[in-house]
């Protein structure tokens, strides 16, 4: 007798046992789909990983109920990535097998479908070429039956090719301009014959092929560079200053890797650049590049899968290239030659929630080394993990420093708010010399970027007199004021309130309105420059695919002067006639609790300012900011990565911060705060007697309340010459303890592993 180890789409640890019947025994292998019955009545789609012959003791095994696949449409690779991904980031092979796959692919409600048209074919008993004549002498006294025939002969090649083929019937109406009346007509009189074929959701391009762009000097080095650094290294980080042309060097180690019959994974930290880098890599590879990311639908994203899997729908040829965001690690590669992770310091490429709560770079990494292939980290502000990597020799580093076409990096100054605001020289939050600048700018017919961190509009009311702030009644945040509905939002769990004009605390009627995001700018804007053209790029502006890519599209082609956006507008985007960037408040990035907070604001201002500048043109930026004297920002404005690099390690070493050791962040929560206070107790008393690391808390973090949920959080250090994997080791078998206590059992936690 046969059994399979199944993974249940379901947050359970370990695998299920399931007798194989007879019939199944010839297609059940790991990688394929069984429907199993689980608990009383339900069914899932699970997923076989591996098969044997141990018979299960104490339970009734059940018996799979069927096997959907006809291969399997998990590879070997895939399924050795999963255990790595449980393994390291501490979560279940179920919710690995959740995050991995398209929707169409685990739960029958949603069911791939594939999509059909209608296909037409000349009947073949007219094949012959005199019935073939006779025909269409016949048919000159219908010539709108005549026109439709005719474009089907020449579509379809006939005589010239011995046998007429089936050709799309939609594309034969649109060419003749003929109806549907016609096509049936002709169905009647059995001269077509027509059948339904499967076809693909996935645009075809047809572009004309180009050859890359030459490389200048500077560019050939690096290029030859990073391949030697290949033959010593699997893993080598481009550190290129912004429009230094990384991209023309990753398009000729592509070109490379396709021409041994390799595939290539391009990583991008964030759908809004997609769109942009996908235009250029189409013009060199045209139909060889996919995209895959979260705004297609969960159909396309079946097709991309069986692509990948040579079970291709609708008669496409395998993509050589996929270009996505985080999730397209999970893609049923078999022979990846290169993986490329651009933009590689962005947090973004850090899934947070749910679990699997793993880093996409990291995880690349892991990939590329199941495949044998090789990593090309790229960016201008390195993470500092990786640049450390590269310091102890365990990446190699090249660099490429001048910008291409020998650009002028932009001119960097900051303007102290303080002083701004003690000589009254500030229009609400403008001041002079930045809204001179942007006159200067739009004068001159040049574009301009304004950078607010917040996401969202980020508007609150205050108390004028006590201070008091209304609050949302689930969560320990403040309400965010949303200007076109007149309501006060919490932006954690969607509760909604009506404006107060009347303290809550104090009874004054002083609510002011505090704080400003991107929508304020974008008033304030329409207010000093009448006229000029904004557009604001921010998480709520980008809700569809089709917003985001008419405003880059907008920007590219001058329809809009001035773009106001959030953290997105850092990430990669290139244009070429942006005359000054503006950053509107620096310090409130650094103000997080995080220790990642300086390293993040250096990197977010460089990669802003990275976006002005034109041909023959230098840029001007203008960051406004509180404490303008800080290192950092004469860190930025010298633009001396090293330098901060030095300051910001040294900082790291001696509170023992990542690169020098690694951080597991365990979070509970519980709508009973005393319960949870108790567990989180026992549960970091515990960790404290049975592991080295240096445990941080239980403490309540800054948001300590979300939805009625009280949280709390344990941080444990483990020195990176200790062994992670005893730690975590204690960490699963204590979870394991506390769970088993009645007491506790409804305090839900979360680990996430190296967190950003
Ligand atoms: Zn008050
Ligand atoms: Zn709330």
């Amino acid at each position: 007798m046969w059994y399979a180890d199944v993974i249940l789409p379901l947050p359970l640890a370990g695998f299920f046992t399931y007798q194989i019947p007879e019939e199944y025994l010839k297609v059940a292998k790991p990688g394929v789909r069984a429907i199993v019955q689980a608990g009383k009545k339900k069914k899932y789609t699970a997923l076989i990983y591996r098969i044997h012959q141990n018979k299960p003791e104490g339970y009734e095994v059940k018996s799979i109920l069927a096997l959907p696949d006809h291969k399997a449409i998990v590879n070997k690779f895939q399924l050795k990535l999963w255990d790595w991904i449980s393994d390291y980031y501490m979560c279940t092979p179920g919710d690995v097998y959740r995050a991995a796959m398209p929707a169409g692919f685990k739960s029958e409600k949603r069911a791939f479908k594939p999509k059909t048209e209608c296909y037409v074919r000349l009947n073949l008993h007219l094949k012959d070429e005199k019935k073939l004549n006779e025909l269409l002498d016949n048919l000159s006294r219908a010539p709108r039956q005549y026109k439709l025939i005719m474009q089907y002969l020449e579509s379809a090649g006939f005589p010239e090719k011995l046998y007429p083929a089936w050709t799309g019937l939609k594309e034969l109406l649109s060419k003749t301009g003929t109806s549907h009346a016609v096509y049936k007509s002709l169905v009647k009189k059995g001269i077509l014959e027509t059948r339904q074929h499967e076809v693909s959701r996935l645009d075809v391009y047809n572009t004309e092929i180009e050859k890359p762009l030459s490389l200048n000097e500077k560019q050939i080095k690096a290029l030859n560079t990073v391949k030697e650094s290949f033959e010593a290294k699997d893993v080598v980080l481009l550190h290129g200053i912004t429009s230094s042309g990384k991209t023309e060097i990753y398009i000729h180690l592509i070109s490379e890797e396709l021409a041994k019959g390799k595939q290539v994974l391009y990583l991008l930290p964030e759908i809004a650049i997609t769109t942009q880098i996908i235009m250029r890599l189409r013009r060199v590879f045209g139909d060889k590049v996919g995209i895959y990311h979260s705004k297609f639908s969960g159909h396309e994203r079946v097709e991309i899968w069986k692509n990948l899997n040579r079970q291709s729908t609708g008669m496409r040829e395998p993509y050589q290239i996929i270009l996505g965001v985080r999730s397209s690690l999970f893609l049923p590669f078999d022979s990846l030659g290169l993986v490329i992770v651009d933009e590689e310091h962005e947090n973004t490429y850090k899934q947070f929630d749910p679990a699997p709560r793993y880093h996409a770079r990291d995880t690349a990494i892991m990939l590329a080394r199941l495949h044998n292939a090789k990593v090309l980290l790229g960016s201008a502000t390195p993470s500092l993990e990786s640049y450390y990597n590269c310091l102890t020799g365990k990446y190699g580093q090249v660099e490429l420093s001048s910008r291409y076409l020998d650009l002028q990096p932009p001119e960097i100054k900051i303007v102290s708010l303080h002083e701004a605001y003690r000589r009254k020289q500030m229009k609400s939050h403008f001041s002079v010399q930045l809204l001179e600048a942007i006159e200067k700018s739009l004068q001159q017919h040049e574009q301009v970027i304004l950078f607010q961190n917040r996401r969202g509009f980020s508007l609150y009311l205050e108390c004028g007199a006590c201070g008091w702030v209304p609050r949302c009644k689930h969560c320990d945040v403040s309400l965010t004021y949303h200007k076109k509905e007149r309501k006060m939002v919490c932006h954690y769990c969607g509760y909604k309130a009506e404006t107060v004009t009347v303290c809550g605390s104090c009874g004054s009627t002083h609510m002011q309105m505090k704080g400003f995001g991107t929508e304020k700018i974008e008033d304030e804007i329409a207010l000093f420059f009448p006229g000029v053209r904004t557009a604001r790029l921010d998480i709520d502006a980008i809700r569809s695919r089709k917003t985001l890519e008419n405003i880059i599209a907008g920007f590219e082609r001058g329809e809009i002067d001035m773009l106001v956006g959030t953290q997105m507008i850092s990430k990669g985007l290139d244009f070429d006639n942006v005359g000054l960037v503006g950053i509107l408040n620096a310090d409130n990035m650094l103000n997080y609790p995080d220790f990642r907070a300086y390293e993040r604001s250096f990197q977010l201002m460089l990669q802003v300012s990275g976006r002005a500048g034109r041909k023959n043109k230098r840029g001007a930026v203008i960051i406004q900011a509180y404490d303008s004297d800080r290192e950092l920002y004469s860190l930025v404005i010298q633009n001396d990565y090293r330098a901060f690099a030095r300051s910001q390690l040294s900082e790291r070493k001696s509170f023992s911060y990542p690169p020098y050791a690694r951080l597991i962040e365990i979070t509970m929560k519980s709508k009973e705060r005393e319960i949870l206070d108790q567990a989180a107790e026992v549960l970091a008393t515990t960790l404290k007697k049975q592991t080295d690391s240096r445990i941080m808390g239980p403490e309540y973090p800054l948001i300590s309340r979300i939805r009625n949920y009280h949280l709390k959080r344990i941080l444990l250090k483990t020195d990176k010459e200790k062994s992670i994997a005893c730690v975590k080791e204690t960490i699963r078998r204590s979870l394991d303890e506390l769970r088993l206590k009645d007491e506790y059992k409804k305090v839900m936690i979360s680990v996430d592993v190296d967190p950003a």
